[in-house]
């Protein structure tokens, strides 16, 4: 049975990196009809948080990638790891290390001058000290001496790291607190893991904990590194080009399906496919087309799929999104269009749903005043006829329909024998307060005859 896992650190956001991982363990998985748990690493208890629990669990949350089980916590672990680490001791393949700071120091001042990387030398194991169980020590792990270390990276090809350049690695603290690599050595045991998905600034660890868990007699997993993602200027992800959490992308205004669908391509490919909805990124994905190079982050495409999913998916889902932007932005859509109406008036105009909030108020309150540019240049002192004899043939539609004001606007045109621009800009500043809208005829029908009448009635006030 396929079991993958995401491990973050609580110490966070979900930013773009950590969602990406986690979706890719979570479809490989999927893929294969396996299961996917949260596990949450918060050994570090001075960098871990509540809230940064809340908002990685917020995050997968939106994103809707779901976990079969967990989320397990490591600092509720510790027992367990204590346990395995004193039958390591009892089994030699760890041993108690009483090396004083003072003395390691100079251990790697020695090997740094002879041009060495520095590493402990195994000094508590060859020696026989002579020390109270209780004095002060940390638990090594006694890595092998001989031979290598070879994985078959699933997006990398084969790794192969001799044992030489594997320190002994220290798995218990002085305070007696267990360490991150073996914990995640036990956890991936006891949660049978049988592939380990994770960011390739994790590839170092991975022969330490393969050693580890050889040693328990345990299975070892496949292991996958994924590539780094780049901000859109090349350089390493950060703030100022492009990383931003999940929560941040919700904020101004992306559809998860959007989101998702940018994270998958983003390192990983499907012929010249674009559009991925989820179940095709479940039916698709495979470790073996994702990419061992780092993949630049590109706001503009992340734009261009928010635009598609805003016109492609159903318009009812998209306006449920939309109305928590409304929400946002803290005006009430009771006496209006529907939401539904909106999202297929404004749909081809938009690439946010934040901007499409931003720009549908008009059609459910007053606004302050006239776009002054707009207001200039297509109001004042010129459409006074245009907008008067428009003015009466919208009122006299019975039938309030779009064809009907197309025609009302039409015929005044006609009539006035100018271009239908004369007649539809000074109606459309008059009735939304700018110059941009969506089709005339179509804004002044949604936003409803005797609003748009007395807009009128105000722009000629
Ligand atoms: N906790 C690690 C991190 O957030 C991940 C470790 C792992 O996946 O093995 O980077």
């Amino acid at each position: 049975k396929i079991k993958t896992r995401f491990a973050p650190s609580p110490t966070g956001d979900l930013h773009v990196g950590g969602a990406r991982t986690a979706l890719y363990s979570w479809l490989f998985s999927r893929h294969l009809g396996g299961e996917f748990i949260l596990r949450i690493e918060d050994t570090d208890l001075e960098r871990s948080t509540q809230k940064a629990i809340d908002a990685i669990m917020d995050g997968m949350n939106w994103l809707g990638i779901d976990w079969d089980e967990g989320p397990y916590f490591q600092t509720k672990r510790f027992d367990r790891y204590n346990a395995v680490i004193d039958e390591m001791l009892t089994a030699g393949t760890a041993y108690k290390c009483y090396c004083s700071k003072e003395r390691l120091e100079a251990l790697r001042e020695e090997q740094m001058a002879r041009g060495e990387k520095a590493r402990y030398d195994g000094h508590c194991l060859h020696e026989q000290c002579n020390h109270a169980d209780n004095e002060p020590h940390v638990v090594r792990f006694l890595n092998p001496q001989e031979g290598s270390v070879i994985f078959d990276d699933k997006i990398r090809g084969p790794i192969e790291i001799s044992n030489q350049e594997l320190d002994d690695l220290i798995i218990r603290r002085t305070d007696g607190a267990p360490t991150y690599n073996f914990c995640v050595v036990v956890d991936d045991w006891d949660m049978e893991i049988t592939h380990v998905i994770r960011g390739e600034d994790h590839i170092n660890n991975t022969p330490r904990q393969i050693n580890i868990l050889k040693a328990l007699g345990a299975p070892i997993p496949e292991y996958a590194h994924v590539s780094m993602i780049l901000g859109d200027d090349g350089q390493k992800l950060s703030k100022r080009n492009g990383a931003a959490s999940v929560m941040q992308y919700r904020d101004a205004g992306y559809l998860p399906e959007a989101l998702l669908n940018y994270l998958v391509r983003l390192g990983w490919s499907h012929g010249d496919q674009e559009i991925f909805s989820v179940d095709d990124m479940k039916q698709l994905f495979t470790l073996d087309a994702v990419s061992k190079s780092a993949s630049a982050f590109n706001t503009e495409k992340l734009q261009w799929l928010n635009h598609h999913y805003i016109n492609h998916l159903p318009p009812e889902y998209v306006a449920v999104h939309l109305s928590w932007h409304i929400h946002e932005q803290g005006f009430n859509t009771q006496n209006g269009p529907q939401l539904v109406e909106i999202v297929q008036l404004l749909g081809e105009r938009c690439k946010t749903l934040k901007e499409m909030a931003e720009s549908c108020r008009y059609f459910y309150e007053e606004f302050d005043e006239f776009d002054a540019d707009a207001a200039k240049k297509h109001l004042r002192p010129v459409a006074k006829e245009a907008l008067d004899l428009a003015r009466a043939k919208l009122s006299a539609i019975s039938d309030w329909s779009v064809e009907n004001v197309h025609h009302a606007i039409e015929s005044t045109a006609a009539e006035l024998d100018v271009g239908m621009g004369k007649v539809g800009m000074p109606l459309r500043v008059a009735v939304t307060g700018c110059g941009q809208s969506p089709g005339v005829d179509a804004t002044v029908h949604a936003v409803g005859k005797s609003r748009s009448l007395a807009r009128i009635d105000r722009a000629l006030a």
